[in-house]
């Protein structure tokens, strides 16, 4: 799927869009999600033009996919998330229902986040 710059978190990117930012470096932004579904609910961004962790890990450069990750960990710390604990989720694609066709990190924390997936059926 080719990236379409009128995304949403493109606009965020491009300051068209306002977010509630968290934290902002040379490879990531991270901001509030606006239907958090946790105390803590941040969406972490990388600043490149990829659709999904697919387009990222194929087509980022090592720079860009250690500072993405890096930029994670360091919101998580921020958040006061590494104590209790956080989670870390991805969805890519039809299945995963990614809703936005920018690659995003959520991170989840703030309450006991219960089992890994929910299974409607096997
Ligand atoms: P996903 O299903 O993984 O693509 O998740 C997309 C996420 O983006 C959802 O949790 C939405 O609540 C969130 N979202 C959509 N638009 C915005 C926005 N303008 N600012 C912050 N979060 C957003």
């Amino acid at each position: 799927m080719a990236y379409d710059d009128q995304n949403v978190f493109a606009k965020i990117l491009r300051g068209e869009i306002s977010c509630n930012k968290v934290y902002e470096d040379a490879w990531a932004l991270a901001f509030q999600d606006i239907a958090p579904q946790a105390p803590t609910h941040i969406l972490v961004i990388p600043k490149g033009p990829y659709v999904s962790m697919d387009d990222f890990s194929a087509n980022a450069s090592d720079e860009e996919i250690a500072g993405f990750f890096r930029a994670i960990g360091t919101v998580a710390r921020d958040a006061g998330a590494v104590p209790g604990g956080y989670r870390m989720l991805a969805n890519h694609g039809r299945d995963a229902h990614q809703e936005v066709q920018h690659f995003h990190m959520h991170v989840f924390a703030g309450r006991d986040l219960g089992g890994m997936i929910r299974h409607s059926r096997n």
